[in-house]
């Protein structure tokens, strides 16, 4: 059966990761095209954006942003110098919308505290000299993110990703401007402050996304998660809102525009 396009936008993948877990990328590219879906394919690594960029030439609805997560303190990395200068230089090669994702993690041991927010810090400064926004990565780390937004101004409209934060955070990070996006955690079960905070969301912050290949939403557990699952995403979400689905899809739509101008 054909189906119908919906214009739905998916805020934050990770293409390489997908083509890793054997995800066929250009079945799934072509795909995502005939359904006019635009999407944000986001890089973790300093030296990810070349590759990516090649992989997307043919592909102007899927955009693309790069940085550093906190994982490029984790030991046996290169110098952060280093990897702060490669990333740089290919931000000159390619166009990003975005620096991200950055930010802090304190689930997993990389580094230190300290080590964390200096490569963070360094990356919210390269965002503002380039005029671009932030995708931030904020996992079991609400007062240091909190701490370090508090003190700054952005000059454009970043994106708190994959939402797991407080409502405190999530507050803050609409003072500031941000949108926070939502992904497949937000149809678990168990997840009903993720669900009271995205109630509390003035609707014109809001995303969604699919973080894939990681978190596949309800129905589609235990698979690896594509954009193609966004639809999920977005029936839960306009179900909670008490939403027509069109209504959303409009709302995301004018959001992800803001975003990106
Ligand atoms: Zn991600």
């Amino acid at each position: 059966m054909q189906q119908i396009p919906l214009h739905l936008i998916d805020s934050h993948f990770h293409l390489l990761a997908m083509q890793k877990k054997g995800v066929d990328i250009t079945a799934l590219l072509n795909e995502m095209q005939d359904l006019s879906m635009q999407a944000l394919d986001i890089g973790t690594d300093f030296d990810d954006l070349a590759k990516r960029s090649a992989l997307l030439s043919e592909y102007p609805s899927i955009h693309m942003s790069a940085g550093i997560g906190p994982w490029g303190v984790a030991s046996g990395q290169i110098p952060v110098k280093q990897q702060l200068e490669g990333l740089c230089a290919s931000l000159d090669q390619s166009k990003v919308c975005a620096i991200g994702e950055i930010g802090l993690d304190n689930h997993w041991d990389y580094g230190t505290k300290q080590s964390q927010s200096d490569l963070f810090v360094s990356q919210m400064d390269i965002a503002s000299q380039r005029n671009l926004p932030i995708i931030i990565h904020s996992r079991e780390s609400d007062d240091e993110i909190s701490a370090l937004l508090q003190g700054r101004t952005f000059s454009r409209r970043g994106i708190m990703h994959c939402f797991q934060g407080s409502k405190e955070l999530a507050l803050l990070a609409v003072s500031k401007g941000m949108f926070i996006s939502f992904a497949g955690p937000i149809t678990y079960k168990a997840n009903i402050e993720m669900r009271d905070i995205f109630r509390a969301i003035p609707l014109d912050h809001i995303l969604l996304e699919t973080d894939s290949p990681y978190l596949s939403p309800v129905p589609c557990r235990g698979r690896a998660n594509t954009p193609l699952h966004m639809v999920h995403i977005y029936e839960y979400a306009a179900s909670l809102l008490g939403m027509d689905l069109e209504d959303l899809i409009a709302q995301i739509q004018s959001n992800f525009c803001a975003f990106l101008s």
